[in-house]
């Protein structure tokens, strides 16, 4: 044999490798096919390598996974950070929103959700679906039409909160003017969502302008 085994075996590892020139490539092969020993040898090499090559492989693999799931966790993270800020923020707005939607007080207009009865003598609005929260009122006694009467007027303010959050299946109930307060002696109650300064001195003319405005919603 041309080469001698120890140097063939040196070169081995680098054949297996695919590294060596294609010179000493042919004088490897024609050695290991004439030379049991350094063909034994080389596929001792072999196995060796595939069994290290299946754990570097697996190791890898592991390794990516694991880098892969870190990644993974640290997108859910933020991703949950990020609900997170929204949902705060949502909920910040709907607050603002709400407390502005509380504090915007308005006068309530008249209509067919309110309406006054006499119930066990006393004077009783009712507002359906809705709830108010300041009611005006003004008890006068005055002559119209060449006839004394003792007129109730009062308006009901309340906020677009309780307009838009009230359902119309329920009302709330206000006394306007109790039995022992004297309800028996009103003639009639108006709706009058204006200014009320001043309006027990108005004489009948005066009174009745006013009464032209207002909405009758109860009379004897
Ligand atoms: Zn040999």
């Amino acid at each position: 044999m041309k080469y001698k085994c120890n140097l063939i075996q040196d070169l081995l590892p680098l054949y297996y490798d695919g590294v060596c020139s294609e010179e000493s490539k042919e004088i490897i092969e024609d050695h290991i096919s004439q030379c049991s020993n350094c063909k034994e040898y080389y596929h001792s090499l072999c196995k060796a390598n595939e069994v290290n090559i299946v754990p570097q492989n697996s190791d890898f693999e592991s390794q990516k996974a694991a880098s892969f799931r870190a990644v993974r966790k640290k997108l859910k993270r933020e991703q949950l950070l990020l609900v997170a800020f929204v949902l705060a923020l949502l909920f910040s707005v709907a607050f603002a929103c709400k407390t502005f939607l509380k504090h915007q007080s308005h006068v309530l207009e008249c209509d067919e959700t309110i309406s006054v009865s006499m119930i066990d003598g006393n004077l009783l609005v009712r507002l359906k679906g809705n709830q108010a929260t300041y009611i005006r009122q003004k008890r006068v006694e005055a002559v119209i039409n060449e006839e004394e009467k003792t007129c109730l007027f009062f308006y009901l303010s309340g906020t677009t909160w309780d307009e838009l959050s009230t359902s119309n299946e329920v009302f709330s109930e206000y006394v306007l003017c109790a039995s022992d307060k004297g309800a028996e002696e009103i003639d009639a109650v108006y709706y009058f969502d204006g200014d009320y300064t001043g309006i027990e001195n108005l004489d009948g003319n005066q009174l009745q302008q006013i009464v032209d405005i207002s909405v009758l919603l109860w009379s004897k």
